[in-house]
């Protein structure tokens, strides 16, 4: 896994949470163009983001959060 996808992983986070800045939101959809780990990793959460959203709680807990993340990124290094 490249050193630059650990960066967009967490840019991902804040993008879901509508935190990100509109350049970096630029850089971070440029590097999902180019880089398919991270494009599925982010489809994946934008998944689980509206899945939370629809059953009224849009505060992911930091447990879930962090499990989800360790999976990613377990993922997208094997
Ligand atoms: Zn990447």
């Amino acid at each position: 896994m490249k050193e630059e996808c650990n960066d967009l992983l967490h840019d991902l986070d804040h993008l879901l949470h509508g935190e990100l800045a509109a350049d970096k939101a630029a850089s971070l959809k440029q590097h999902l163009e180019d880089c398919p780990p991270c494009f599925e990793s982010a489809d994946f959460q934008a998944q689980l983001k509206a899945l939370v959203a629809k059953r009224c709680c849009e505060d992911v807990p930091d447990g879930l959060k962090a499990r989800i993340l360790g999976f990613l990124q377990d993922d997208a290094s094997s």
